[in-house]
């Protein structure tokens, strides 16, 4: 997971980029980066932490120039490290060329291994240079023919952004696993993760990119085209249960209704339940507890404190460190739990470990009976198309049954959504085709990587 913005034609660009990647700064907090073009240079500024660490007045200043393309990074085990921050720059037999990525490519490993036998010097163990390397060496006539003809060697998911002087490329994989919308702000064109970052920048949204598609702005036009032809749309249904913004749209859906109503799908399929209060943990799973509690009736309450201040210190791949965090980052509202039977609903049970320590937490404050309830079916498979999920070893569901998953949390109900409930609340008439693959374990053709080929490596 991370979050890409660009924007072209406009001489606030470093500025609205700043916008843009602080609205989308939910999609990752471990770096951040800039690049901007000034018609004849790229100019870069990255770092790592949150957006408004890593720049301040200077920095956006020094980034001078009419477009740019910005980078939000996620955390993950082994990887935090400054030469991964992005966008990349590579100054190749192909010029200057920028990249900003989002999502996971899962023949990386084994593309990279051909290059590097062939003389490619990489800059960073990041999968997303991979790309670069490959223009560098199969060119075509235009930048957006030698990226088309390359695109098509990868497998595994991809949002790009690429900037060249005069040049800012968007391009989305055949399936569409990860977002990109188009924007307009005035003459300005926008490419983001989410729509939520077009619209704080002041932008209109006016579609997604296809997938499959690549769009090419230069000199105020904009020109689409075709590098592949789109395959069934697997766009990640995570998007809505967990990583986009609430007031984002994704498939024709605002996310904040979708939770509601997956809340209230949720209800109808524990209808009868017993419990004084439902509540969610927070923030994603609020949404969730008061769809469930207008479609049940049970009384919707707050039952943690969440503190947003922890900063970035503690977001951690470590796993003692993630318990701690979720400790630090929650605590019970005792006179509100305090003898009661608490329905709890979380976006998703991953490891187990957060829902044991949350069960735990709330019984400590004296609650009689806590009943977890999952907005998502069991995860049981890992995703290798850039999102944090585990090995296979890991997730729990994958393990253990519902019982014995039940019993490892301490909880004294456990309920997940079903997940031909989850694709109907999140699809609408005409959009109903979603990856799935963490929740069914089967995957598009040829998309999860060979084994030993970096499987089980989650990515940005
Ligand atoms: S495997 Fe799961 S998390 Fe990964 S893209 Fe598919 S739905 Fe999203």
């Amino acid at each position: 997971m991370c979050g890409i913005f660009g924007i072209t034609g406009t001489r606030d660009a470093s500025r609205l980029a700043y916008v843009g990647l602080f609205t989308l700064q939910h999609r990752g907090q471990e770096s951040a980066g800039i690049v901007t073009d000034d018609g004849s240079r790229l100019l870069q500024h990255t770092g790592m932490g949150l957006v408004n660490e890593v720049f301040n007045n200077e920095a956006l200043q020094r980034l001078e120039g009419t477009s740019a393309i910005g980078h939000i990074r996620y955390s993950t085990a082994g990887s935090s490290h400054i030469t991964n921050a992005q966008p990349l720059v590579l100054n190749s037999s192909l010029g200057l060329v920028a990249v900003a990525h989002n999502g996971n490519l899962t023949n990386a490993d084994e593309v990279k291994a051909r290059l590097q036998k062939a003389g490619a010097i990489f800059q960073s163990s990041s999968d997303s240079e991979v790309i670069l390397h490959l223009a560098a060496r199969y060119r075509g006539r235009t930048l957006e023919e030698t990226l088309a003809k390359n695109l098509t060697k990868l497998t595994g998911a991809y949002s790009f952004l690429f900037m060249a002087p005069g040049k800012v490329i968007g391009a989305r994989d055949p399936y569409g696993y990860r977002p990109l919308v188009l924007g307009r702000l005035g003459r300005s064109y926008i490419l983001a993760s989410e729509t939520c970052a077009i619209e704080v920048a002041g932008g209109e949204v006016v579609r997604e990119i296809e997938p499959g598609e690549m769009v090419a702005i230069s000199g105020g036009k904009l020109k689409s085209l075709r590098f592949a032809k789109p395959k069934k749309f697997t766009r990640c249904i995570f998007e809505q249960v967990y990583f986009a913004r609430p007031d984002s749209v994704v498939a024709g859906r605002t996310v904040h209704k979708v939770r509601y109503e997956i809340g209230a799908m949720l209800a109808r399929e524990l209808r009868g339940i017993k419990a004084d209060i439902v509540s969610g943990v927070p923030d994603s799973g609020t949404v969730y507890a008061l769809g469930f509690s207008k479609e049940s009736g049970i009384p919707y309450q707050g039952v943690f404190m969440r503190n947003h201040y922890t900063g970035r210190s503690f977001i951690q791949p470590d796993q003692r460190l993630r318990e701690f965090t979720a400790h630090l980052k929650l605590s019970p509202i005792r006179d509100v739990i305090k003898g009661k039977t608490i329905l709890i609903i979380d976006d998703s049970i991953v490891r187990g470990t957060t829902s044991r320590k949350i069960v735990s937490n709330l019984k400590k404050a004296g609650a009689g009976k806590v009943i977890m309830a999952s907005a998502s079916p069991p995860i049981i498979s890992p995703c290798y198309f850039g999102i944090d999920i585990p090995t296979k070893r890991e997730l729990i569901a994958s393990r253990l049954s519902v019982e014995r998953v039940r019993r490892y949390i301490g909880a004294d109900g456990l309920h997940y959504l079903t997940l031909p409930s989850l694709i109907d609340v999140c699809g609408n008439r005409s959009d109903r085709d979603f990856c799935v693959s963490c929740f069914s374990g089967k995957y598009n053709a040829g998309e999860a990587p060979r084994a030993g080929a970096g499987a089980g490596r989650m990515g940005l």
